[in-house]
C-alpha cells in the first residue's frame, strides 16, 4: 500500500523535527464541521483511508451530540467490519523506577523523595515472570525510568531473560518495551534481543507546554524525543508505538499531532506506528499538576473514536489507568489491546499479599484492578474474543495490524483462528471452570462464523492437538 503524503509547513525529512504548532492550531481554528462533511470524512475512513489533519480537525471540532454519535458509530462500524471482536491482552512489568528526569506529572520523577526506588534483579524478574505466567500472561511490556543503569544492554538483557523463563506451560512470547529514547545503536541492540514494539510517548506535542513539564534532565529536549522513533526506524526497528499523555495540553491539538507523527513516519519510512496510546494523567505520588487541560470522560470517548477513524490501521491501547466502565465503553470504538491483572509496584506480581496500591511505590494510580481472569471472563460475557496471539511477530510478519487492515481475508484466515488457539490454551491451563465453560462456547460460536471450511477443519485439528497437550500452535 502506498501512503498518500501531504505537504506540511515543515517537510518530512528522516530524523528531523516535523511539528509546527502554529500549523496545527491554524488547522484547528479554520475547520468547521457540517453534517455532510463529517459524513464524507467518516466514509473515507470506512473505505480504509487514513485521514488528513484537516479531516481529523473536522471531527475534533464536532460538538453537536447527534454528530458526535455519528462519529462514534463510524468508529464502532470500522472496528466491527475491519477488526471484529478480538481483544489482545498483555501486562506491564515495571523493571526499575530510578529516574534522572523530573516530569512534573510522574511519581518516579527525580525530585520526588517519597518514591521508593528499586530495580529488579535477575532473580526478582524471574519470580515476577513466573507469577505472570501462572496467571496465563503471554505478552508483556517492560517499563523503565530514565537512568544510566537502564542502558540498551540492560533493556536487551531484561527482554532475553523474560523470554527464557518457562514455568509449566507458561512462557512469554512477546516482550514490548516502554523506556527512554535511545540512540540508533541502542535501538539496534534491543532489536537484536527480539523485542516487539518499542513505545515512546511524546507526552505533549506542544513545545512550549512540553518545556513547562520537563524542566531538566535529558527529557527536556523536545526534538530529541520527537525524533526518537525515527532513530528506531534507522536501526531497523520498524515496530514502534507512539502516544500522548492527555491532560498536559489541549486534547484537540494532541490528536492532530498524533496524526502528524503518523504521517511523518509514513512519509519517511513507509510504515506508520504499530500502536497509538492515549493515557490520561492519573493520581501519582506528590503529583503537582494544574487541571486546565484534563480531559473529561465524554471528550475522552469521543477522542478515541476520532483516533480510530483518523488512523484506521493501527493498534490502539487502553490501559488499566482507566476504570472498567470507561474501558468497557471505549473498547467498542476500536481499542485493540488492553492490560489485565495489572500491578505497577515493583515486585508485586509475585508478592500477592500486596493488594493495596501504595502511590510511593508505583508510577501512578491504576483504576481497573481486575485480575486477568476477571477481564477475560467479562470479555467473554460480551461475546468478545480475548487473544494472546503473537503469531505475526513470531513468523516475522511485522506490522500485523497493518496486514489485518490491508490484506483482504487476513483476519478470518489468521487472526481469528490464532485468537481462538491462544484462548483455548488459556482455558486448558489457567481458567477456572466457570470461565472455561463460557470460553468454549465463545470459541464454538466464533468457529461457526469462519467462512472458509478449510480453515475451520485445520483449526479444529489444532484444537484437538492442544487438548492432547501440544502448545504454541498458530497459523
Ligand atoms: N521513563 C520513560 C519515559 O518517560 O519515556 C518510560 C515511560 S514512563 C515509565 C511511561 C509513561 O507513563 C510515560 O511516558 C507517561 O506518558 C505515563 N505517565 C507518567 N506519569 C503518569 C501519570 N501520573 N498518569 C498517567 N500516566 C503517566
Ligand atoms: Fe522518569 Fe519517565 Fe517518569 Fe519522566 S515519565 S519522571 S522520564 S519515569
Amino acid at each position: 500500500m502506498k501512503f498518500i503524503t501531504q505537504q506540511y509547513s515543515i517537510p518530512d525529512v528522516p530524523m528531523q523535527p516535523f511539528i509546527d504548532p502554529e500549523e496545527i492550531i491554524n488547522i484547528l481554528r479554520n475547520t468547521s464541521p457540517d453534517k455532510a462533511y463529517i459524513k464524507d470524512v467518516i466514509d473515507k475512513s470506512l473505505a480504509k483511508n487514513r485521514l488528513s489533519l484537516q479531516e481529523t480537525a473536522v471531527l475534533v471540532n464536532t460538538t453537536d451530540p447527534e454528530l458526535v454519535e455519528m462519529i462514534k458509530q463510524g468508529a464502532r462500524t470500522l472496528k466491527e467490519t475491519v477488526y471484529g471482536n478480538r481483544i489482545v491482552l498483555f501486562a506491564p512489568l515495571y523493571i526499575g523506577n530510578k529516574c534522572k528526569n523530573n516530569c512534573t506529572y510522574c511519581g518516579f520523577r527525580a525530585s520526588n523523595k517519597d518514591a521508593v526506588r528499586k530495580t529488579l534483579n535477575d532473580a526478582e524478574i524471574v519470580k515476577e515472570i513466573e507469577a505472570l505466567e501462572d496467571n496465563g500472561q503471554k505478552r508483556l511490556i517492560l517499563v523503565f525510568g530514565e537512568h544510566d543503569q537502564y542502558d540498551p544492554e540492560f533493556i536487551a538483557h531484561c527482554a532475553k531473560l523474560s523470554y527464557s523463563v518457562k514455568k509449566g506451560n507458561g512462557e512469554i512470547r512477546r516482550v514490548n518495551i516502554n523506556a527512554a529514547p535511545l540512540e540508533i545503536d541502542g535501538f539496534r541492540i534491543v532489536k537484536e534481543a527480539g523485542i516487539g514494539t518499542f513505545q515512546i510517548f511524546q507526552e505533549t506535542y506542544h513545545p512550549e507546554a512540553y518545556k513547562s513539564y520537563h524542566l531538566r534532565g535529558k527529557k527536556a529536549d523536545f526534538n530529541y524525543r520527537l525524533t526518537s522513533l525515527d532513530r528506531a526506524q534507522e536501526a531497523g526497528l520498524d515496530d514502534v508505538g507512539i502516544g500522548a499523555l492527555f491532560g498536559l495540553y489541549d486534547w484537540r491539538y494532541e490528536v492532530l499531532a498524533l496524526v502528524r507523527h503518523t504521517n511523518h513516519l509514513e512519509a519517511c519510512y513507509n510504515v506508520g506506528p504499530h500502536t497509538i496510546s492515549f493515557p490520561r494523567i492519573k493520581d501519582a505520588s506528590m503529583l503537582k499538576m494544574g487541571n486546565q487541560h484534563l480531559v473529561n470522560d465524554a471528550d475522552f470517548a469521543k477522542m478515541i473514536a476520532i483516533l480510530r477513524l483518523a488512523v484506521p490501521y493501527t493498534g490502539m491501547i487502553l490501559t488499566a489507568r482507566e476504570p472498567k466502565i470507561i474501558r468497557d465503553e471505549c473498547i467498542n470504538y476500536g481499542v485493540s489491546q488492553i492490560d489485565g491483572g495489572t500491578k505497577l509496584e515493583l515486585g508485586s506480581y509475585s508478592n500477592s499479599q500486596n493488594t493495596e496500591q501504595d502511590l510511593n511505590k508505583g508510577q501512578f494510580r491504576i483504576n481497573d484492578d481486575r485480575s486477568l481472569n476477571e477481564v477475560i471472563d467479562e470479555l467473554l460475557d460480551k461475546n468478545m474474543l480475548p487473544s494472546f496471539c503473537t503469531a505475526c511477530y513470531r513468523l516475522g510478519r511485522t506490522g500485523e495490524h497493518f496486514m489485518e487492515f490491508s490484506v483482504p481475508g487476513f483476519i478470518k484466515r489468521f487472526c481469528s483462528p490464532n485468537a481462538i488457539l491462544t484462548l483455548a490454551e488459556y482455558l486448558h491451563d489457567y481458567a477456572p471452570e466457570k470461565t472455561a465453560q463460557k470460553g468454549w462456547e465463545v470459541i464454538e460460536s466464533n468457529i461457526n462464523v469462519l467462512p472458509d471450511e478449510n480453515v475451520k477443519t485445520k483449526l479444529r485439528e489444532r484444537l484437538l492437538e492442544l487438548k492432547n497437550g501440544k502448545r504454541d500452535l498458530y497459523f
